[in-house]
């Protein structure tokens, strides 16, 4: 792990206030399944059998950000199928420029990309493990700079909702936490099924998302839930940190009754650091940036800016590219 100083620091402050009180790392051939398999209640709607049926694999984390093995015994098969077709497609839409670009695989292989009407390109995994881009070169989704070896993407997001966003990340650490927590929890409990956009959270809405340059295995979903230690302090009371690919996402957790001394306060706190094995030097710096998740509204027709760096150029003699070994930077 390569912690800057400063990142040392912060790994303090958490280590002093915060208790990690879970860790999964879904990796290939990992299986664990959360609950009991003989006590079926659903978590989100207090339903048992026969009201509801248990049939369907609960994944803790959507299967489309890579997760294969963590399951849950406590989410019904309604409301799996309410969140599947609801939050998480808003989730789903939101993430995938950056799981085409990073070739996560989900449930179908890693989500094609294509351009609008005329413009006929697509963007989709390539046969040695690379990204295929067909496109005609009057209508190419990205642009290259040779001098600064870069190639920078303007790829469409599907329409989501922000708040949805949100419920679909507040959903997964839902599910991750232990059973007596969620008491602490009925508001955003009800929030997240609440298929009412308009209603704000109770909760925060700003998440940290950090891009870790460079190669890094795609076919991992690292989960952490972080728990302040101590009651009196002036931090929020929990937090999911979620990574996948280059990605770590921070997510608040808001606890109505242990959060409510923080209200009207302006928290200044570090984040949590996450680490890769790569060279910094080689590599890059992550970079972290916060996105304000509270609009209640659909956002269409939104475009995602992504940079890759390249080592060099082959000419395949036509329009169609692989990308190999790029960084994304
Ligand atoms: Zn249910």
């Amino acid at each position: 792990m390569n912690f800057s100083a400063e990142e040392l620091q912060s790994l303090a402050f958490y280590q002093n206030t915060y208790e990690q009180i879970g860790f999964w790392w879904m990796r290939k051939g990992y299986s664990e399944r959360l609950g009991e398999k003989d006590v079926r209640v659903c978590r989100f709607c207090s339903k048992m059998k026969p009201e509801v049926s248990f049939s369907k694999k609960a994944h803790v984390v959507p299967q489309s950000l890579g997760n294969r093995g963590l399951i849950s015994y406590y989410e019904c098969d309604t409301c799996n199928e309410i969140f599947g077709g609801g939050i998480e497609n808003d989730l789903g839409n939101w993430t995938k420029p950056a799981r085409t670009m990073l070739r996560v695989h989900g449930q179908n292989g890693i989500p094609k990309l294509v351009g609008k009407g005329q413009s006929g390109w697509r963007i989709e995994g390539g046969a040695k493990g690379g990204l295929a881009i067909s496109a005609h070169q009057d209508h190419m989704p990205h642009t290259v700079d040779e001098e600064k070896k870069a190639i920078t993407f303007d790829l469409p997001r599907d329409p989501y909702t922000p708040a949805a966003v949100m419920k679909a990340f507040v959903r997964i650490g839902l599910t991750m936490m232990p059973a007596p927590e969620l008491a602490n929890f009925d508001d955003l409990m009800q929030w997240i099924k609440n298929p009412d956009h308009s209603v704000r959270t109770i909760g925060g809405s700003t998440i940290y998302q950090t891009m870790h340059p460079g190669p890094l295995p795609n076919d991992q979903v690292q989960a952490s839930l972080l728990r302040r230690a101590k009651e009196e302090a002036p931090f929020p009371y929990m937090f999911l940190v979620l990574s996948f690919a280059n990605q770590a996402y921070q997510i608040p957790l808001t606890s109505r009754d242990h959060d409510a001394h923080l209200q009207g306060l302006n928290i200044t706190m570090p984040l949590f650091p996450t680490s890769t094995p790569l060279d910094r030097n080689t590599y890059g710096h992550p970079r972290t940036t916060p996105i304000d998740l509270s609009t209640t509204t659909e956002v269409r027709d939104e475009k995602m800016k992504i940079v890759m760096r390249y080592d060099h150029v082959e000419d395949m003699q036509s329009t169609k590219g692989d990308v190999g070994e790029s960084n994304n930077g």
